[in-house]
Formats: C-alpha cells, sequence, structure tokens
C-alpha cells in the first residue's frame, strides 16, 4: 500500500485506478487463456478480439463515420508528425500549418523535411491566442491543413473546428482526445498519443478517411504508412499490443462514466474550477493565455504576478508535493505551474488542488 497522491502530471498521465486494477487482476492470466496480454501472439483469436474490440469501443464513443479507418501506431506523436506529411503531402507538395504553440511548431518543422510548408498565422513566440480564422492565409493547393487542437504545453485549445474551404483537415488530439464530442466528419486526419486521455505511452490512436488512404510519398517508412496499416487492420507487425489492451480499458471507462459527453461535462466543471479560482486571485495566479482559448486539459500559471516568483513557485510546489499533489511543475520551457486535468482527473481531485490554492494565496498574498 501506499499513501494516496493525486498525478497532475501533463502525460504519461494518470490512469482510471478502476482500469488499473482491471489490469492487475488479469495480468497473469487473461480471460481464460492462462498467459498474460504481454505473451499473447499478435495473430491469435484471442487478441483479434483484443484489437477489433478497441477499434469498435473508439468507434461508438465518437461516432466514427464507416468511411473512417482506425488504426494503432507507434513512433509517439512525434512518429505522427513525419507520418503525416509522408502520407498526404505527395499530393500537391505543400502543406498549411496553423502553428499555435511548440507541438504544432514541431508538427511543421518535422514536414519540412517533406515538402513545402505555409505558415497559416503569423510567427509569434508566446502562445497565448489563436488569431481569428478571417485573418488566416490558407493556400488553396496545400495537400492538407494541420493544427494541434490542444497544446499541452502553453494550455491553447481550440474552442473550434477550422474550416479548411474543402482541404483535408488533420488534427493533433494528443492531449485533448475524447474530452468532448466530435463531428469526426469535419476531418481528414485525427491522431493522439495515448499517454494522456486514453491510455498508456507507447501507442497512437490514428483516424483517418479512406479517401486519404493510398497516397503516401513512395520513401515513407512501412510502419508509418496509414494505408499499409489500414489493410492489415494495425497488424502488419507486431503492434503494442499490451497498450492497446489497456486503452480498450479506458475506453470502457469512458463509456460508463457517460461516454464524451460525461467527459466534456467533467472537463468544463473542473477546469471551470481552477480558473475561476485563478481569476478571483488579483494576479497572484497568473494565466496568460486568452480566456476564449484556454484548454479545459493544461493550465499553465505563475505565481506572484505575470512573470512569476521563484521562489513562491518552488514553496507552492513542495507544499504540493507534501500534500500528495504530483507533477504540478511547468514545461521547463515555459517554467511555472501547470495542471493537468485530464479524463482521469476527477472533481474531488482538482477540488483538491483548488483548495490547496486558496490556502496558499491566503497565507502568501
Ligand atoms: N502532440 C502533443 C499535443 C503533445 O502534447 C505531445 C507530447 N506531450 C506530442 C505531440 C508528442 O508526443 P510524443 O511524446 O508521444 O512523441
Amino acid at each position: 500500500s501506499s499513501t494516496p497522491v493525486i498525478n497532475f502530471g501533463a502525460g504519461p498521465a494518470k490512469l482510471p485506478e478502476e482500469v488499473l486494477q482491471e489490469v492487475q487482476r488479469e495480468l497473469l492470466y487473461y480471460g481464460t487463456t492462462n498467459i498474460s496480454v504481454m505473451e499473447m501472439s499478435h495473430r491469435s483469436a484471442d487478441y483479434a478480439v483484443i484489437n477489433d474490440g478497441t477499434q469498435q469501443a473508439v468507434r461508438d464513443l465518437l461516432n466514427i463515420p464507416d468511411n473512417y479507418k482506425i488504426l494503432f501506431m507507434q513512433g509517439g506523436g512525434t512518429g505522427l508528425f513525419a507520418a503525416v506529411p509522408l502520407n498526404l503531402m505527395s499530393e500537391t507538395g505543400c502543406a498549411d500549418y496553423i502553428v499555435t504553440g511548440s507541438w504544432s511548431a514541431k508538427a511543421a518543422k518535422e514536414a519540412m523535411k517533406y515538402g513545402k510548408v505555409n505558415m497559416v498565422v503569423p510567427k509569434t513566440d508566446s502562445y497565448v491566442d489563436i488569431p481569428e480564422q478571417n485573418t488566416w492565409i490558407l493556400n488553396p493547393n496545400a495537400s492538407y491543413v494541420y493544427y494541434c487542437a490542444n497544446e499541452t504545453v502553453h494550455g491553447v485549445e481550440f474552442p473550434f473546428i477550422p474550416d479548411t474551404q474543402g482541404i483535408p483537415l488533420v488534427a493533433d488530439m494528443s492531449s485533448n482526445i475524447l474530452s468532448q464530442p466530435l463531428d469526426v466528419s469535419k476531418f481528414g486526419v485525427i491522431f493522439a498519443g495515448a499517454q494522456k486521455n486514453i491510455g498508456p505511452a507507447g501507442v497512437t490512436l490514428v483516424i483517418v478517411r479512406e479517401d486519404l488512404l493510398g497516397k503516401a510519398a513512395v520513401t515513407c517508412p512501412t510502419v508509418l504508412d496509414f494505408t499499409v496499416m489500414a489493410k492489415d487492420n494495425s497488424l502488419h507487425n507486431t503492434p503494442p499490443t499490451f497498450l492497446i489492451y489497456v486503452m480498450g480499458l479506458v475506453f470502457k471507462w469512458i463509456k460508463r462514466n457517460g461516454g464524451a459527453e460525461g467527459m466534456k461535462r467533467m472537463a468544463k466543471e473542473k477546469s471551470g474550477i481552477i480558473y475561476d479560482l485563478i481569476s478571483s486571485s488579483n494576479n497572484f495566479y497568473y494565466c496568460p493565455v486568452k480566456s476564449a482559448v484556454c484548454s479545459r486539459m493544461n493550465i499553465p500559471f505563475r505565481i506572484g504576478g505575470p512573470n512569476g516568483n521563484d521562489d513562491l513557485e518552488k514553496e507552492f510546489l513542495s507544499g504540493a508535493q507534501k500534500l500528495g499533489m504530483l507533477q504540478l511543475k511547468g514545461h521547463r520551457s515555459v517554467g511555472g505551474i501547470r495542471a493537468s486535468l485530464y479524463n482521469a482527473i476527477t472533481v474531488d481531485n482538482t477540488k483538491a488542488l483548488a483548495a490547496y490554492m486558496k490556502e496558499f494565496y491566503q497565507t502568501h498574498k
């Protein structure tokens, strides 16, 4: 046994305790197989049930239309930064990138290896807003338009789906997938590393519209080729079987907890608790992100004013640690504090953080 903690990490992040208990119960002997999922052939009938069941579960949760394939890939979000241009860019040799934070900036940089990248919005280093859509410069010749739906480091989340005027839209949803219902039909490709909202690190969920298959560059590595993965039902080579199994259990947990709509309600309530507290603190807590694009998943903030006070922030983090509130340190590139409130974080967990923040404010303002 161990002391109860609350893990506010940005990813890998907290998994629902029920899911971890289920994994523990089944760890040595899965079902009637007498072996662990980790030891099971990916070609076995038992694994086929896991593979197909996990796909069906996410198809149901997000109402994914029949003309979309669901793939389980490797290489993380970063692998997809390359896979996206390698699969989609050869059509016209260029693509549009909407850069609103460090993850979309990394994706754009990777894409430049494979073709011409048009920056849709002006370059900025502060990443606290999303420029109005009517100021965007979209290239009508782009093979696709790329954006990151939730910037994990900067806490900038799109409150809308970009209008690309018919050009396939590609979204990195690594840090907000399944935190709300989604009209998948508006997208060409959606991808998400599992390690924040839907599972452990090491598997990436990819949802791809069928008409975008068959366009990969000849140099596209086989493991990154959507068409190959789709044709072979994510069984072209050995998939991360155990991770796909755990992700399937998380999908069932989401379903039991109200599905995508339930996750949305929770996300609104949880993020509201923290943002309300920040905005009533007279800038003692300071979140630089414009309120219209504030992330419901990752809340970065400074303590002691807009530029933060090092001593206060250190004290805040060590006090949190003592109370069992873990991984609240901001990303190394921005400093300060970051509270990540993914699906597995409960309203009560969030209230515990809010209570600590309130007390810290009252004793240090
Ligand atoms: N996209 C987003 C939005 C992320 O938050 C991250 C990781 N934190 C990545 C991509 C990169 O994912 P990975 O580390 O799995 O390559």
